[in-house]
């Protein structure tokens, strides 16, 4: 018997790149707050991920005010220390009461030539430092039109699973996120993210049996307020990677709601 969706708490996490100073950081965080006032935090995990600068500021607004919102990193190293110039460590991570990190997001493989032998390391290191992995896989344009979006799923999710050590898969999460749709205002229709994440699913099923039940998997590419509601009616779709639309508390926060009320009405679904 498959476990019920509804075992799988969603997850919407905000992806801020390299957007918003300290001071910025702490208006977002101050006006999400008020528009989260009275909501049903255990409808939903929300996690933010601000540029590394900003870490300190924003933990310090959401531990004094005590908010239900994780803190997230974008990236870190896969080592422990040393000679490693403009990098981040986990432990570093840790001290700020950083809880989970984005991992293999499609720009650090484009523009930072993250490979994925650097994702499974560095998913592993994550993992070895009890923070979770928002591990990040998707097609570019020119391969889905090739048709290939299945086998980039397979090279990555496997790759990636290689950095997951049998046992702790509930631990992770995994990011569909086309690259075709970030940032580009075009998301995926529900059904091809639902088909994408039910593939991921399988594939995390081939391999670990029935543990992909309770891996969580996000779609990410040009989410918004308008389609939330209707990506995360997709069975298989535990959860949004949002970029653009975190930028903005109105957006962000009317995201989560849509989310909540979408959740409430189809947890319980297998
Ligand atoms: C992202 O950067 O992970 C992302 C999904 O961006 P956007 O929502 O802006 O497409």
């Amino acid at each position: 018997m498959s476990t019920p969706r509804s075992a799988r708490r969603p997850l919407i996490a905000g992806n801020w790149k390299m957007n918003l100073d300290h001071v910025a950081a702490i208006r977002l965080v101050q006006d999400l707050a008020l528009r989260l006032r009275g909501f049903d935090h255990k409808m939903v995990d929300i996690s933010i991920h601000p540029p590394f600068t900003d870490l300190r500021t924003v933990e310090g607004i959401i531990g004094a005010d005590r908010l239900p919102i994780q803190l997230g990193a974008q990236h870190c190293s896969s080592h422990e220390d040393g000679a490693f110039t403009g990098e981040i460590s986990l432990a570093m991570l840790s001290r700020l009461s950083v809880a989970s990190v984005i991992v293999g997001h499609s720009e650090r493989r484009q523009f930072f030539s993250m490979t994925d032998s650097d994702v499974a390391a560095t998913a592993r290191a994550v993992l070895t430092h009890d923070l979770t992995p928002i591990i990040c896989v998707g097609e570019t344009g020119e391969e889905r039109e090739s048709g290939v979006t299945h086998e980039v799923l397979v090279r990555q999710v496997t790759a990636a699973l290689g950095g997951v050590d049998r046992g702790v898969e509930e631990r992770i999460v995994i990011a569909y996120e086309p690259i075709w749709a970030i940032g580009t205002g075009v998301a995926a229709t529900a059904e091809d993210a639902q088909t994408a994440c039910q593939a991921i699913r399988a594939l995390i099923a081939s391999d670990r049996g029935e543990a992909s039940e309770r891996v969580r998997v996000l779609y990410g590419g040009s989410a918004k307020p308008e389609n939330a509601e209707e990506l995360m009616g997709m069975p298989d779709v535990d959860g949004l990677l949002v970029g653009g639309a975190s930028l903005g508390a109105e957006s962000f926060a009317a995201i989560i709601a849509a989310t909540a009320t979408c959740y409430g009405q189809t947890a319980g679904k297998s």
